[in-house]
């Protein structure tokens, strides 16, 4: 199994860096926060050893921070707002929340009784940031909460997306046994559009209905030779390469072997991680071929620099025009061309992450539920996260607006305030009936 490779502040290291907050009257790390988490006063309690605290203040606004620690793009957001940050000495507030959370996991401590649950019964369908989200908070304000996740064990992407090294296996599970305590329950290994419908659910008496299924289905481009199998999706490798790693598949069925020269078309954080993790696979050679040039690429920039420091190349503005079978499962070459130039690049196996779509599962099964040309579901502002079939809300990346685990987070913030005051509608309208 690989190792996580950040490192983690000692507890005096910890304390030391939270005295340097300034405490400012308006705080740019909160603004610059998706989910507006309350970070200076967090950062207080540490400063004064108040782990508890601290970490109480962090969860009345995440379900998920030992993940945002790990994952979320500071640099343009908490610590990128930090007023220090112009003299580059933002405080490291990414690294002091991964401190928290793990001392607190590592504790033990529990800071939350299981509420009753009372207001009503809702169904979650997906389990990545968006589900765990709505899970959280509905089932903190008293609903009962069910979640059910068509794949072998909860989280979404940061399951079966971001690599070990990155973002370890356990520490999403520690977050989701957390919600997990919070009473709400997971039926994994089940599949709605397949197992069940959206209208079993309501069959069942669930008041509300969450659709957080992502964009599970890869994009692919039309070049000449792409369907040849030395071609494959980044989500399908790193789903390969994670479960290589937790001993539930063989060694040979993860696409890149040991020598092979690899290339990696797109540059945003998916495929930063496919071109990261094919090296660590024994990859002699990664490159990475992007169309456009680096001030455009989706990726973030420390990914971007540990991409660089790790070995592979970069050709920016330049696309693969074709693509030539070799034997067997491997690739002989592609054509790389850019606006003055073209060759022959040798090749292995070539990884497409050029982004992807929501699957029609679903909304093929369900009536009453519109989406937009790519598949998107669409929702209404009020009540927040509705789509077009009364009960039934969705809300992440299914909704398009957010493409990253913070974003998808708050969004999904907003549709449980959406549900419950649709569920509290519902209820009120039955009782003076
Ligand atoms: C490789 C990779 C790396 C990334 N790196 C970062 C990063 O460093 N930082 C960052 O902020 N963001 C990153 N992202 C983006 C981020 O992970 C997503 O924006 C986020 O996970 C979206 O959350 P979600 O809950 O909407 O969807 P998902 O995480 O995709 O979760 C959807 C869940 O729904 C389940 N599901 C789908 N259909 C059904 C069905 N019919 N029945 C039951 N269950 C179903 C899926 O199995 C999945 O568990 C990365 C994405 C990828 C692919």
């Amino acid at each position: 199994m690989e190792k996580e490779e950040s490192e983690n502040y000692t507890l005096a290291e910890a304390i030391k860096e939270a005295q340097r907050c300034l405490h400012c009257k308006v705080p740019g790390c909160k603004k610059g926060c998706p989910i507006s988490n309350d970070i200076p006063d967090w950062i207080a309690e540490l400063s004064k050893a108040n782990f508890g605290n601290a970490m109480s203040i962090i969860n009345a606004k995440s379900n998920l921070p030992a993940v945002c620690s790990r994952v979320c793009g500071h640099e343009r957001q908490c610590e990128g707002s930090c007023v220090l940050a112009k003299k580059g000495e933002a405080i490291r507030i990414g690294k002091l929340e991964k401190f928290v959370s793990d001392f607190d996991s590592e504790a033990g401590w529990r800071h939350e009784a299981i509420p009753e649950k009372s207001r009503g019964r809702v169904a979650v369908i997906g389990s990545g940031p968006a589900g765990l989200t709505i899970a959280g908070d509905l089932s903190r304000q008293g609903f009962a909460v069910e979640i059910f996740e068509m794949e072998a064990e909860a989280g979404g992407v940061l399951k079966y997306g971001i690599p070990e090294y990155r973002l370890p296996k356990e520490v999403v599970r520690r977050e989701i046994n957390k919600i997990e305590r919070l009473g709400v329950t997971f039926h994994l290994s089940t599949t709605a559009g397949k197992d069940f419908t959206v209208d079993d659910l309501f069959a069942q008496g669930f008041d509300a209905i969450f659709m957080g299924t992502g964009t599970g289905v890869p994009k692919r481009l039309d070049i000449p030779g792409i369907d040849h199998p030395g071609v494959r999706q980044a989500i399908r490798f790193l789903r390969r390469v994670g479960l290589y790693e937790s001993g539930s598949m063989s060694r040979d069925e993860v696409m890149v072997a040991e020598g092979d020269k690899v290339a990696v078309i797109g540059c945003g954080n998916t495929a930063i991680d496919a071109a990261r993790t094919a090296l660590r696979m024994g990859a002699s050679e990664v490159s990475i071929i992007y169309h456009r040039d680096i001030d455009k690429m989706a990726a973030l920039r420390a990914e971007y620099d540990e991409a660089v420091r790790e070995g592979v190349k970069f050709l920016w503005n330049s696309s693969v025009t074709n693509i030539v079978g070799g034997e067997g499962q491997r690739l002989k070459s592609v054509t790389v061309t850019s606006e003055d130039n073209s060759f022959e690049m040798p090749l292995d196996r070539l990884i497409l992450a050029v982004g992807s779509v929501p699957a029609s599962r679903i909304v093929s099964t369900t009536k009453g539920i519109e989406v937009d040309a790519k598949g998107y579901v669409l929702t209404r502002d009020y009540p927040y996260g509705m789509t077009t079939r009364k009960g039934v809300f969705a809300g992440g990346d299914v909704t398009n607006h957010p493409a990253t685990v913070v974003h998808a987070m708050h969004d999904a913030k907003l549709v449980a305030e959406g549900i419950a005051k649709y569920i509290d509608a519902v209820k009120l309208m039955q009782s003076i009936q």
